[in-house]
């Protein structure tokens, strides 16, 4: 028997969702070549429509009697998906209640997704007026032409006739970046005498012949070639045209990291205090003896976590292995990265949503290639193809940033989890206030515990003082700035140091409201209010991008007493500037970081004492590490303590303990100030006294009454359609069905609509369920989600959400 004659493929047909693998002839020239793994074209059901696929499985019995369709085309020299990434990526798609599809794209970089386009092809000559349709072109890219009506209507007239055919063409978008390299083929001499001979007013011709004697024996990047000659490209070419040099193109990796390296220092690994010895000790046994043991590394803000992050790495590095970082979010990144770079330098690779889509391609080439070893990135950095893993760390492990909140909805914990397990390798969550399920994981020992309870070199953490803001307010007016903040804030200018504080927006944002009336300003399509933007001088959605000017009366009463509701960082930042003249006041916020690179510039300017106070939302809570900061002030600490979510509680002790890290982490004494409307709030309190463990008790048995995880497991299921009473229907029938098959302890509750009822146009219905065992809840949920697609009303969406993060 030949090599491979079929193939299983796993086709991308964004209206036929399917986990189920279809088999196709693989055509002679092709057998000896194909793998799984591999990305194919392939024809797709009628008509003449192609679309990608990935190459599953080889050679198994077909299921299908009749014909089988060939594959038309390999887009790859070698797999893009290996085998640890193929049984990933099913037990992914089950899991999460995805398709396998979906999940694959997931682990890959966006450019190896292929482009599909819609064609159309000339099949016959056509009248003068037809053709001038197409130009001098016999095919026509589909999408430029479909908005205009009378052209769109014209050709399926032709295409009625026979004279013209639509299809599908499948493009791969996967593009190396190539320089041009230059190479003298001459010898001095024969360059000094080209030199003897030309004119003496050929300056440019006599400068070439000059350099090119200069580098004799090199190859030159024509980049640095004319930056050296000030030379023109047109003056290389003309070269290469002489015979004086050759030119090739050669392969160039897109380079994500910004500037060079600011600390040097960061370099070598530090000498370890007893308790990181400890923890890092056991780490490397479980390294060595190939255990994937999780670890908790539960060590408050600035006592060295990072630290053992780097020194577990290099262990791992120096047994011959890779290692995996993670990091919640990109405004993490530059700190960390940079940190990690310090210590491993070229070995680095990072993979974080904040790249262009080429140079994730080309990180992800790195690290498949095994050019480099370490890899530290966001949430999708849990895919990154490293091969034998020596340790994966999961650094701020609480963090909902790890959980994506759009298909496949899978948390990074626990991919991590299952590599570590492939690879024998440790996992290592570390956190400062680690979530509830996994410190309770921990206590009951299915994780083992690693801790460092003080800061390094026994700094304390920082005092906290609370202000409550109510008799602040009665006294002053509204003002987001108390008098304990502004003197702290003052006395801080005074001597050079500098202070970050925190606006905290989650949940909440500057939305208009009218005060007569309590008219809110709206998305026409989303329900949920506004924003307003001062810069753009707008109101805009932030679900769904829908922008308005600011209104100056009541949309409803015709009033003019419409005002902004909640203050924003632009008007903090306003208000504190007209407090303190004098002080540099940085912003940052999603409005300052749009731009790509803005963040790092941001902090560069920071660290480098060019602003006294950075002013921003929850993004600057977590990670930085700036010895001059000695003030940290939290101007609303209230805000997310009352969501209508059962973890909002805990959200707040994190990132108030996260920011209050953020002070006095060097030899100078740190201060914290948070202000409040509801100083007695046990969150607060425990904050306060920096008491992580009686904070987890209490909330722990809130969430057992209430039975809430880790008590309960969660899982959501939202049903939406255009029509509210579709989506309403749907969700009734699927209670039905659950209701009739469900373990005596599992719980339902609704189906609701949504607390934002309304989203992109679509109403939202959720049913949430509640459970501690149930064997057939899986499968019952899998058979739900597959039925789901023809049974209901066209256009009807469910998605499941096993382990959902927010329930708003
Ligand atoms: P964490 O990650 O727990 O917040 P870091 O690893 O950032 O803490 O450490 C806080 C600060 O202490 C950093 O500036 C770091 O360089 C320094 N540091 C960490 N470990 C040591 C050590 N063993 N000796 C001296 N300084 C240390
Ligand atoms: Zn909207």
């Amino acid at each position: 028997m030949a090599v491979a004659e079929l193939a299983q493929v796993i086709v991308d047909v964004p209206t036929l969702q399917t986990n189920r693998p279809y088999t196709y002839q693989v055509p002679p020239k092709l057998e000896h070549q194909i793998q799984v793994g591999m990305r194919v074209i392939v024809p797709f059901g009628k008509g003449k429509r192609s679309v990608q696929g990935f190459v599953v499985g080889l050679d198994q019995p077909a299921d299908f009697q009749g014909t089988l369709k060939q594959i038309t085309a390999l887009m790859d020299l070698v797999p893009v998906v290996n085998s640890e990434m193929m049984q990933l990526s099913h037990w992914l798609a089950d899991k999460t209640y995805s398709f396998w599809i979906s999940c694959l794209y997931t682990m890959l970089p966006n450019m190896l997704k292929a482009k599909s386009k819609r064609i159309v092809k000339l099949v016959q000559p056509l009248a003068p007026e037809d053709q001038a349709i197409f130009g001098q072109q016999n095919v026509l890219d589909y999408s430029l032409v479909q908005n205009q009506a009378s052209i769109v209507s014209r050709l399926l007239t032709l295409k009625r006739a026979g004279k013209v055919q639509f299809e599908y063409q499948v493009q791969d978008r996967a593009r190396v970046k190539t320089v041009a390299q230059i190479q003298p083929v001459l010898t001095v001499d024969e360059y000094k005498q080209l030199r003897s001979k030309t004119r003496a007013n050929a300056t440019a011709q006599r400068k070439m012949l000059d350099y090119l004697q200069s580098i004799v024996g090199q190859q030159v990047l024509i980049s640095q070639a004319q930056k050296t000659t000030h030379l023109s490209s047109a003056n290389f070419r003309q070269a290469e045209d002489k015979g004086w040099i050759s030119m090739q193109q050669i392969e160039q990796y897109r380079q994500p990291f910004g500037a060079e390296l600011t600390d040097p220092a960061a370099k070598d690994p530090l000498y370890l205090n007893l308790d990181q010895q400890r923890a890092l000790a056991s780490v490397k046994q479980s390294i060595d003896n190939r255990q994937s043991t999780v670890f908790l590394l539960q060590g408050v803000t600035g006592s060295g976590k990072t630290e053992v992050y780097l020194q577990a790495m290099a262990h791992a590095l120096q047994q011959g292995k890779t290692a995996l970082l993670m990091v919640p979010e990109i405004s993490l990144t530059p700190q960390i990265a940079e940190r990690v770079r310090a210590r491993f330098s070229s070995q680095v690779a990072v993979l974080h949503s904040g790249l262009s889509a080429g140079e994730r391609y080309d990180e992800w080439r790195r690290i498949e290639r095994g050019e480099a070893q370490v890899v530290v990135g966001a949430r999708s950095a849990v895919f990154a193809p490293l091969k034998n893993i020596g340790i994966i760390i999961m650094d701020e492990e609480h963090e909902t940033s790890y959980k994506q909140d759009d298909a496949p909805r899978y948390h990074s914990r626990e991919v991590a989890k299952w590599r570590a397990k492939y690879h024998h390798a440790p996992l290592l969550l570390g956190s400062a206030t680690p979530s509830l399920e996994s410190y309770s994981r921990a206590l009951a020992g299915n994780y083992q515990l690693l801790q460092l309870p003080h800061r390094v070199n026994k700094r304390p953490l920082p005092p906290i003082k609370i202000v409550d803001m109510r008799p602040e307010v009665q006294r002053r007016g509204e003002s987001n700035f108390s008098t304990a903040l502004l003197t702290a804030l003052q006395e801080r200018l005074t001597k050079h140091e500098q202070s970050i504080l925190m606006l905290n927006r989650r949940g909440f944002s500057s939305f208009i409201m009218c005060r007569d009336c309590g008219f809110v300003l709206k998305c026409p399509n989303c329900d949920i209010s506004l924003t307003m933007h001062l810069d753009t001088h707008t109101m805009r959605c932030h679900y769904c991008g829908h922008e308005e000017p600011i209104p100056q009366r009541c949309p409803q009463c015709h009033g003019r007493h419409i005002r902004y509701y909640g203050t924003g960082t632009e008007k903090a930042t306003k208000e504190l500037q007209a407090l303190l003249p004098t002080a540099r006041i940085l912003r940052m916020d999603v409005d300052t970081t749009r731009r790509k690179g803005m963040h790092e510039k941001l902090l560069q300017k920071f660290g480098s004492g060019q602003a006294d106070i950075l002013l921003g939302t929850q993004m600057i809570a977590k990670g930085l590490d700036f010895p001059n900061v000695t003030l940290v002030g939290v101007l609303n600490a209230d805000t997310g303590l009352d969501l209508p979510d059962f973890r909002a509680s805990e959200r707040s002790f994190d990132l108030l303990s996260q920011v209050s890290g953020r002070a006095g982490r060097a030899d100078k004494k740190g201060q914290v100030i948070v202000q409040t409307f509801n100083p007695d709030n046990y969150v607060i309190r425990l904050v306060q006294a920096h008491d992580y463990r009686k904070f987890f008790n209490t909330e722990m048995q809130i969430r057992q009454l209430a039975s809430y995880p880790p008590y309960y497991y969660t899982i959501r299921l939202m049903g939406s359609h255009e029509d509210e009473q579709v989506a309403a229907k749907m969700m009734y029938d699927i209670r039905q069905e659950l209701g009739k098959q469900l373990a005596s302890d599992t719980m339902i509750l609704g189906p609701t609509p949504r607390a934002i009822a309304r989203l992109k146009k679509r109403y939202y219905y959720q049913i949430v369920i509640k459970y501690r065992q149930d064997p057939q809840l899986h499968s019952l949920l899998t058979k739900i989600m597959q039925e789901a697609q023809n049974k209901y009303q066209r256009g009807a969406e469910l998605a499941i959400d096993p382990d959902p993060q927010y329930f708003l």
